[in-house]
């Protein structure tokens, strides 16, 4: 006998969308059936008609229980909200999987003394999550600064231990990696089948523009895209596509801002190159015009949202495969510290994005563009998962799979407001956005953990996860 039969329900599968049944045992998804194939004598039958049957969400890049910046709090010991918040609202908002960061960022702290070891530091941010989930969870590895020879030496056994991709920033002092660490960096992680995560900006453009626009008096925040701009991105990330070219570097692009960008990883791609590319859901919505609005850099995050025929690109990359996922740069605090610093150099990152990706990527896609039902799920999870090295256990509902599973009602439509939102916050951005469909009940591994608006999962049930990224992911690119 099955644990869990939900039936009725659209099913989006890897092969088709139909009315489909799903067999849950225990956290797995042990038969996927044309509606009415499986037998009735389950533990709970859960009827989905009307509704749709995605896997559950991967949320590809956030940052929860980290300490915020005083230059941009405007106080000290801030942080973003713990795992235990940012899972919730993930919960709610659809995701099961959460991928944040690990890394050993105390440089400056540091002195000369040596870097933890990549194991250990991994070991203490998974202390910051066990038993404060609701979902699951992974980290990419940052690798910051004048990486050390030790630890780049690291890297082989840190694919072994599961962590798949590293990340690293082409700016931001101290934490940027010059191009030689970086050369040494990519060589090692092609070499043992990791992927890298890329946060690319030009950093002497970034610098250039923070002078040139101090120097002028037009230092306010509202000005940041003129900072973090067109050209920085343009430069970026082909030096780094280049640089992945020498090493046959799989290169995964977090948050592309701009048409350049876009523009950058289509060509590489066109080439053979496996690059890909992720949006956040706020640059698919606004532009730099309302960083002008009162309170209108609440909106931003690094690098900056830029212009009209920018988010332009970005659609329309998701549209037609040119870009690979959607994600938020989940970065929750409250509106005092988020508000505070209001200069180029003082805009608070981030914002509280993980709930509300979902429903936003449905509206502007499937709900206004007629995006298919597969593509829908590829932009929200499946790639994600392709990228990442969770797949097929994430990502697909098919037997073998984890049964993370989101039933999400298209009939659901709701102005959001931010009563219906479960992070640790005072403010959203999405406030007063038209949504087109709500997720209305999701399952981890097998287990309600949402259902009719209550939370009823446990924060013990979410578990680290161990990756590997598949070899045609990183020698060509297949998403
Ligand atoms: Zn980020």
């Amino acid at each position: 006998m099955l644990d869990l039969v939900i039936k009725g329900g659209q099913v989006v599968t890897p092969q088709a969308v139909g009315e489909m049944d799903i067999g849950i045992q225990g956290e797995k998804i042990a038969a996927v059936g044309w509606s009415g194939s499986l037998a009735a004598d389950a533990g709970r039958e859960i009827d989905a008609t009307g509704k749709i049957v995605i896997p559950g969400g991967i949320e590809p890049h956030a940052h929860i229980g980290i300490p915020v910046p005083s230059e941009w709090s405007g106080q000290p010991d801030i942080m973003t909200q713990p795992p235990q918040d940012a899972s919730r609202a993930a919960a709610f908002g659809g995701v099961t999987t959460i991928v944040d960061f690990a890394g050993d960022l105390s440089l400056e702290d540091r002195g000369d003394a040596p870097a933890k070891s990549i194991m250990s530091v991994l070991e203490e941010r998974r202390d910051v999550f066990r038993t404060h989930a609701y979902t699951d969870y992974t980290f990419h590895y940052i690798l910051a600064g004048e990486v050390a020879p030790e630890t780049i030496g690291e890297i082989g056994e840190a694919v072994q231990e599961g962590v798949a991709s590293f990340k690293i920033f082409t700016t931001f002092h101290p934490i940027r990696v010059p191009y030689g660490q970086l050369s040494a960096i990519f060589a090692e992680v092609a070499k043992h089948g990791g992927i890298m995560a890329v946060h690319a900006e030009e950093d002497e453009i970034v610098r250039y523009m923070t002078e040139k626009l101090k120097r002028e008096n037009r230092a306010q925040g509202y000005n940041l895209h003129l900072v973090h701009n067109n050209l920085s991105e343009d430069l970026a990330f082909r030096h780094v596509i280049r640089l992945a070219q020498h090493s046959g570097t799989g290169i995964y692009f977090v948050h592309t801002t701009a048409k350049e960008g876009v523009a950058a990883i289509a060509e590489a791609r066109a080439a053979g190159q496996p690059v890909y590319g992720e949006a956040l859901h706020n640059y698919l919505e606004f532009t730099c015009e309302d960083y002008k609005k009162p309170g209108g850099t609440a909106i931003h995050t690094y690098p900056a949202i830029k212009f009209a025929d920018d988010r332009d690109a970005l659609i329309a990359g998701l549209m037609d495969g040119r870009l690979a996922t959607t994600a938020t740069d989940e970065y929750t605090t409250h509106k005092g510290p988020k508000l505070w610093g209001d200069t180029i150099e003082t805009v608070c990152g981030g914002h509280n994005g993980i709930e509300t990706r979902i429903p936003v990527a449905y509206t502007k896609f499937v709900a206004e563009r007629n995006m298919s039902l597969q593509r829908f799920v590829d932009i929200t999870s499946a790639n994600a998962a392709r990228l990442l090295g969770l797949y097929p256990q994430k990502g697909a509902i098919q037997p073998g799979s984890d049964a993370d599973l989101v039933i999400f009602d298209p009939g659901l439509h709701k102005t959001i407001s931010l009563d219906d939102l479960h992070a640790n916050s005072d403010y959203s951005i999405w406030e007063g956005y038209a949504s087109q469909g709500w997720p209305v009940m999701t399952l981890l591994r097998g287990k309600v953990i949402v259902e009719d608006g209550k939370l009823v999962g446990s924060s013990t049930d979410g578990r680290w996860l161990k990756r590997r990224v598949s070899g045609d992911v990183i020698s060509r690119p297949v998403v």
